[in-house]
């Protein structure tokens, strides 16, 4: 079966050489076939039988081969798109999601899950199988599994409304963005924008058949650097202008499409019990429910609200003085500017000084020692070849060893630069779930990925990283090592599968390593003289990390406030103006301006874009960042390098995935409950 269907193989070591898209129909296909039999076990179960294994524990296998060849062949489309590749994905794309979308409203499995659920043997699990069974009971009824017949087609009628109507939203912000370009012939009006962005735009232009011009676009690479940088005044306001229309004019007017998701979402919230959308998303996850997310959210706000009107006015009476007029509410177009403007008079950094300290063989090097010291582990990288084969000749293969036991834990790849045929921005991924060592069986090895566009070599030099990208290549590797060093027992509550508002506690925690001296000198080191970065540069850059912090922290709690209240309080605003709505909500959340803008709402596609996505989630951003703060707090004061306080956070917290609730292994790692202390102080807020 393996050689005839090679995206089924169970190989360790994957064959991509034969990952060829003539076999995407045909072993989709069959791993379809056998996903539908493993069902139809679990339908047909003799009840006298029952147990564990015949029920939840067949239930969390059913679809393995299936998920194992759509998840390398998705990745694949990442990574090394085609045509082929593409349309044969797009081909099986139907078949499958209907698959996966059918498993919670089969009545006939959801009876036989039941019954083992309530049955005596169940009091008897263990408590990673215990918490496995309610996990799961608790997504089928969310996903309306236990309703009447009548109100169970309701939600499949809800549920295909909204996804034809997200996708609309999603549809009109991408044409509404792609309808407005700006050609411009007279080079003098790109005053004050960097090289980087005008030959962008050059290149743009010429690509669209106009020789010595500029194009620009409302894409945020195109736009932003224009709103940041340019000295015309008038060319921001029409860029500003025309970034309004997203979403709202002619033929792309999102407002009533609004409106109706966050009805049907209402709706779809009350039929399962719950008294809007934003308490039935929340339940499983950290916060719990919409007032307490929203009430998180609020705290924040009233923390920082004073340095909030002291930024505004600073920038204000900066703005004043350097232009000669008087002071007041800036047009919204002005304020990136000026912020720009001042933060070059004021800290005198800039960032392209850091890149020769960060090439990437000693960022991951560097990077490896840290975690191997923290967590008692050991990384290897492997020759790839005909024995570990790889996606692309760039892409990198390492084992991870645990040093106490000497176990393989894991491998994983990663693959850092741009190509033509991989998508943007930056990731991690896994193929394989591991299994610790149990029922006689050795342990089973973990199977990840971590993917960049990061800047690449550019003649002998090596790839010099600017301080994001170093931080990404963390944060990543952060999100790596939470399913590298999962020790748990039931795979999908393995690694990264946690709440949403918990997943970016082990990514973002790494980030803190790329701002501390101690930590730094481990891995930037200038690639030509090995010197550590020195200390008025490594000054410069802590001082420059917080300008203006407190506008772009009160920005994002203004996001999830927005989101919150439209997912919690629907009641409020329905039948009324939807800008007026908006500045209702956010009255306290924003900056007096000179003019006032549409409601970001119409082009929020976190929050429309898809059933659920980020819709009464968009908080989680902030929630990530006080845990992440806050627990390394704890690193901070018994020593950031420090083993017994790693081997502490890889206990609590990376070994366990979601085998227990995520407020309950933050309380064992910090034996107390989140405090958002640490995290006003390191944006310079405390
Ligand atoms: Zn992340």
């Amino acid at each position: 079966m393996q050689t005839n269907h090679p995206f089924l193989a169970e190989d360790y070591h994957i064959r991509w050489s034969t990952l060829t898209p003539d076999h995407v129909e045909a072993d989709i296909d069959k791993a379809l076939e056998i996903a539908e039999a493993n069902l139809e076990k679990i339908r047909l179960l003799d009840l006298a039988k029952i147990s564990y294994e015949t029920t939840f524990g067949a239930l969390e296998v059913v679809s393995e081969d299936l998920d194992r060849a759509w998840g390398r062949l998705n990745h694949l489309d990442s990574v090394c798109n085609n045509d082929e590749q593409r349309e044969a994905l797009n081909a099986a794309l139907p078949r499958v999601t209907a698959f996966y979308a059918s498993i919670p409203l089969d009545d006939a499995i959801w009876e036989n899950l039941k019954v083992f659920a309530d049955s005596a043997a169940a009091k008897d699990l263990d408590a990673t199988r215990e918490r496995f069974v309610d996990e799961t009971c608790a997504s089928f009824i969310q996903s309306g599994a236990d309703l009447p017949a009548d109100q169970k087609a309701r939600v499949a009628e809800l549920e295909s409304r909204l996804s034809e109507i997200t996708q609309k939203f999603s549809e009109n912000v991408l044409d509404s963005t792609n309808a407005w370009e700006l050609v411009i012939e007279d080079e003098s009006r790109l005053a004050g924008l960097p090289e980087s962005a005008k030959a962008a735009a050059a290149a743009d232009a010429e690509g669209k058949g106009h020789k010595d011009k500029w194009r620009f676009t409302l894409q945020y690479p195109s736009m932003g650097p224009v709103l940041q940088y340019a000295d015309d005044d008038d060319l921001r306001r029409q860029i500003w202008e025309a970034n309004c229309t997203i979403g709202r004019d002619d033929d792309f007017d999102n407002t009533a499409l609004i409106w109706e998701i966050l009805e049907l979402r209402q709706e779809k919230a009350e039929l399962l019990g719950y008294d809007n959308f934003a308490d039935l998303t929340l339940e499983r996850r950290m916060a719990r429910n919409g007032e307490a997310a929203l009430k998180f959210t609020e705290d924040l706000h009233d923390r920082i609200a004073d340095a909030f009107l002291k930024d505004t006015e600073e920038l204000q009476l900066w703005k004043a003085e350097q232009s000669g007029t008087e002071p007041g509410p800036m047009q919204p177009w002005e304020v990136g500017y000026w912020a720009e403007k001042r933060r070059k008079a004021e800290y005198d950094f800039d960032e392209e000084e850091l890149r020769p300290y960060f090439p990437l063989p000693s960022v991951m090097e560097g990077m490896f020692g840290i975690v191997s010291k923290l967590y008692n582990i050991r990384i290897e990288e492997r020759e790839t070849g005909e024995d570990i084969e790889v996606w692309h000749p760039e892409c990198c293969f390492y084992d991870l060893f645990d040093n106490a036991s000497g176990e393989l834990l894991g491998s994983f790849y990663a693959d850092w630069h741009p190509r033509e045929s991989k998508r943007g921005g930056a990731w991690m991924n896994y193929f394989e779930t591991g299994l610790p060592p149990m029922n006689g069986e050795p342990r089973e090895p973990h199977l990840g990925l971590m993917v960049g566009n990061m800047t690449k070599p550019i003649g002998d030099k090596p790839a010099l990283m600017d301080h994001r990208e170093v931080e990404t290549i963390f944060h990543e590797f952060g999100h790596l090592l939470h399913h590298l060093l999962a020790d748990v027992t039931v795979k999908s509550l393995s690694g990264t599968n946690v709440a949403w508002d918990f997943v970016e506690l082990p990514s973002q925690i790494m980030e803190n390593f790329c701002w501390d001296r101690q930590s730094l000198d481990l891995f930037a080191r200038h690639y030509e003289t090995g010197d550590p970065i020195p200390e008025s540069l490594y000054q410069k850059m802590l001082a420059a990390r917080n300008y203006m912090s407190a506008s772009g922290f009160m920005r994002q709690l203004g996001l999830g406030k927005l989101d919150l209240n439209l997912h919690v309080k629907l009641n409020d605003y329905r039948g009324r103006d939807l800008d007026e709505v908006d500045r209702e909500i956010l009255a306290d959340y924003k900056a007096p301006l000179a003019t006032d803008g549409p409601s970001m709402a119409r082009r929020f596609s976190h929050l429309f874009s898809s059933s659920t996505g980020y819709a009464a989630g968009y908080y989680s951003y902030k929630w990530a960042e006080v845990l992440d703060a806050d627990a390394f707090t704890r690193f901070q004061k018994e020593g950031i390098l420090n083993p017994e306080t790693g081997q502490a956070f890889r206990e609590a917290i990376l070994s366990k995935g979601n085998s227990a609730p995520a407020d309950e292994l933050y309380e064992d790692f910090m034996g107390r409950a989140p405090d958002q202390a640490a995290l006003l102080e390191r944006s310079g807020l405390a």
